[in-house]
């Protein structure tokens, strides 16, 4: 399979997302659906809410003192970025990395202050199984960064201009224009406290002319993205494809709403926002940030970490994602022990 790459465009600019990447509302079964996807099957708008978990900020110390000490707390048990294999991200693009503590000196004013939600758009038709992937990757969303998550109605994709989609035979059947798409469908359905749009599409994607495919796009100036679940495995085939697509569509969703509040490509850690060009380097990362990549969150969202660890644990264990739940917990542990010794 052909993977594309992206050009290095500027972060704040129109950063191209090529991410493999990758959740349940309040109506959605939490086990691989065994039944056949209905006809005209369609999401229904929904909210979902974390509760308010606010981190507290004591007046006596710097402000960012405290994160800083639950971020040290954490490293004994994260790995350290491990060595490239032909055709990683990081062969082809020169990243520096970035700590906490240089974020935090470009983002004094917690991006929550200003944007409190997150919308999530389903772009084209979906069969049941693929829905419920993104309805679960939604409630990821809302667990990692503290943010209620809408899911907006379905867009019509047999609307869409006839330049914007185009018949392929790369074996993913229509492709859709990203460019179209985070032009003239996300940003009307942006709203003032919106954080970002993020559309989802079981379609393939291309981004123009000279390309044959691309996983995702965004445009962070505008806090819109779009990425596509046509490459992540026909989740309807069995349990164990159907939790790979899962686990690589929530990766995609964490990692790009991570570059909406700011953070670049991690280079220390084994980490959700490591870069990556092609599916086997995605699925060679984890679900979780590095504790240098928490710490932003937590900053950025104002989230309290525990309750962040505790939510996605849950999470992760209804799906079946043993690892991610049982490192979550380890997380958990080892912060609240921490904290009880201090
Ligand atoms: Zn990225
Ligand atoms: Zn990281």
């Amino acid at each position: 399979m052909e993977i594309l790459r992206y050009k290095r465009i500027g972060f704040a600019a129109f950063a191209a997302i090529l991410f493999v990447f990758p959740a349940y509302t309040l109506f959605i079964r939490r086990t691989h659906p065994s039944s056949p996807p209905p006809d005209g099957a369609a999401p229904q708008p929904a909210v979902i809410s974390p509760k308010p978990n606010l981190i507290k900020i004591t007046p006596s110390l710097s402000p960012i003192e405290p994160f800083q000490q639950q971020r040290d707390r954490l490293i004994a048990i994260h790995r350290p970025m491990e060595p490239l294999q032909p055709g990683d991200w990081l062969e082809s693009h020169r990243e520096a990395g970035q700590s906490f503590d240089k974020y935090w000196g470009t983002e004094r004013k917690p991006r929550v202050d200003a944007h409190r939600r997150l919308l999530v758009v389903p772009i084209g038709d979906t069969d049941i199984f693929q829905l419920e992937i993104m309805q679960r990757a939604a409630e990821y969303l809302s667990a990692n960064f503290g943010l209620p998550v809408e899911i907006l109605d379905v867009v019509d994709v047999t609307e869409f201009p006839a330049e914007a989609r185009r018949e392929t035979s790369l074996g993913y059947g229509e492709q859709l224009l990203t460019r179209y798409i985070l032009d003239h469908i996300l940003p009307p359905r942006r709203s003032n406290d919106a954080l970002a749009v993020l559309g989802m599409t079981t379609r393939d994607l291309w981004p123009g002319k000279g390309w044959n495919f691309v996983f995702g796009q965004a445009s962070l100036s505008n806090r819109v993205g779009v990425w596509s679940l046509a490459r992540y495995g026909d989740p309807s085939r069995d349990e164990a494809t159907y939790r790979l697509a899962l686990e690589r569509t929530i990766k995609v969703a964490l990692h790009e709403t991570g570059h909406m509040i700011g953070i670049p490509h991690c280079t220390a850690y084994m980490c959700c926002m490591n870069g990556s060009n092609h599916l086997g380097e995605t699925d060679r990362q984890p679900i979780e940030f590095c504790p240098e990549c928490q710490a932003k969150i937590w900053w950025a969202c104002r989230y309290d970490p525990v309750a962040r660890l505790n939510r996605l644990a849950e999470l992760a264990r209804a799906d079946g994602l043993q690892d991610a739940a049982e490192f979550w917990d380890a997380e958990a542990i080892l912060l609240q022990e921490n904290a009880a010794t201090r």
